[in-house]
């Protein structure tokens, strides 16, 4: 349970400014990776802490927290959809909003009954925020090569005898296990690094414009339909006027004709205009029918579900001139954002590729120990069985064959 700022649901245009009281429950039926609430979302109910709250409970605590709506959110609400639904039926009868914030994985007939007491939803597109989520976690790995790296390694030698001397005993022993700790700091790799870093920032930022492109797609795609058969239905509308007024026209054409007032071909044109304007009124019946079904395929419902659309009567004036019009799609199109960080990303590529062409320097600490059992602690004929050593390493390619 929390009181949260309404626009953290993120609603913008719903009660801006009042707090909303917001509940969830544990469970999920997604496993996103990198998801927000995991700690509630893939964990049992006897897991978390938590309170007891029936759904008249949660409604008289939303008034007593001064909130004008419920939230259903953090974890997967759809997970505790009958809980859900008697509390949005109760909050409904005491004056407060529902809102939804949910993944959408739901069955038709359990949306629409909850729908009918949902005052507004928030629909998460997964599918595209594992995207930015990837982007994210590749900005993070290039993040980590600015650091230093340990590195261990292990060493067995064999040789083939040992080597003495008389004076100083075993010089050399015939079998020697070295362990060798590494830690490295890069300084230069031609540019590489930093690089590399800008490239996993820029694809964040495409995946978020990829995100926010479809999700304006999708709603371009549903305004577009929904104006489309708007449209078809005021042509109904005309087509229909107009075949009444063809009928009446031809009856007066046809007693006219019958005493006499007008020749034979004036009637056949009357008919003729009335065969044309009832086929066009069949072609706009059609055209209703396949606007439905396209509105009904973008809002993922069954292509065949009854819909009555309401007609947009306020009209708002648009008094910008096209030099205007132009320069916000140049502003505000993502499609031109992404193609700006598509030419830079190129551009950092080519420069990576250059680094071949550069030295590399690196800041390398080894720490060495030597011996003749397996836990490299000295022995007969080692010398030295443990020693350091800083430096910095500069490694520099001079010809590779088929790359340089
Ligand atoms: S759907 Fe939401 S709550 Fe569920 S795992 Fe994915 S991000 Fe988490």
């Amino acid at each position: 349970m929390h009181v949260d700022p309404i626009e953290k649901k993120p609603l913008n245009h719903f009660f801006p400014a009042t707090s909303i009281f917001s509940i969830a429950t544990t469970g999920c039926n997604f496993r996103c990776l990198n998801c927000q609430n995991w700690e509630i979302s893939q964990k049992r109910p006897e897991d978390v802490r938590h309170s007891e709250l029936f759904p008249a409970d949660v409604v008289r605590e939303a008034k007593e927290r001064d909130t004008h709506s419920i939230a259903y959110t953090y974890s997967e609400a759809i997970t505790y959809y009958e809980y859900m639904y008697d509390t949005a039926t109760r909050a409904r009868e005491a004056g407060l909003k529902n809102v939804l914030v949910s993944n959408g994985y739901i069955n038709k007939g359990p949306l629409l009954r909850l729908a009918e007491y949902l005052d507004g939803a928030n629909i998460n597109l997964k599918s595209l925020q594992e995207g930015t989520k990837a982007a994210l976690a590749a900005k993070k790995i290039q993040q980590t090569v600015l650091l230093p790296t340990l590195s261990v390694t292990y060493r067995f030698r064999h040789n083939y005898e040992e080597k003495s001397s008389f004076l100083f005993g075993v010089t050399s022993p015939q079998n020697q296990y070295t362990f060798v700790s590494t830690l490295t700091q890069p300084i230069f790799a031609g540019f590489s690094l930093v690089n590399q870093y800008e490239i996993a920032k820029m694809g964040l930022d495409g995946a978020r414009y990829n995100e926010k492109l479809y999700r304006h797609n999708v709603i371009f795609e549903a305004k577009r339909a929904y104006f489309s058969l708007l449209k078809m239905q005021k042509l109904l509308e005309v087509s229909e006027l107009a075949v009444k007024q063809l009928e009446a026209h031809k009856t007066v054409a046809n007693n006219f004709y019958e005493v006499g007032m007008i020749p034979l071909n004036d009637l056949l044109k009357a008919q003729v205009e009335l065969a044309n304007i009832k086929q066009n009124l069949i072609v706009v019946q059609n055209g209703i029918d396949l606007a439905k079904s396209n509105l009904n395929l973008i809002l993922r419902q069954d292509i065949n579900a009854p819909i009555v659309i309401v007609d947009i009567t306020s009209y708002t004036p648009f008094y910008k001139d096209i030099d205007y019009c132009l320069k916000q799609a140049e502003k505000n199109r993502l499609e031109i954002k992404m193609t700006d960080l598509d030419i830079r990303i190129k551009e950092k590529e080519l420069k990576i590729s250059k680094k071949d062409f550069l030295p590399s320097i690196n800041l390398q600490a080894n720490y060495y120990r030597l011996g003749t059992a397996w836990d490299a602690k000295r022995g007969s004929g080692i010398s030295d069985p443990s020693s350091w050593e800083v430096g910095a390493v500069s490694t520099w390619n001079l010809w590779e064959c088929g790359r340089s």
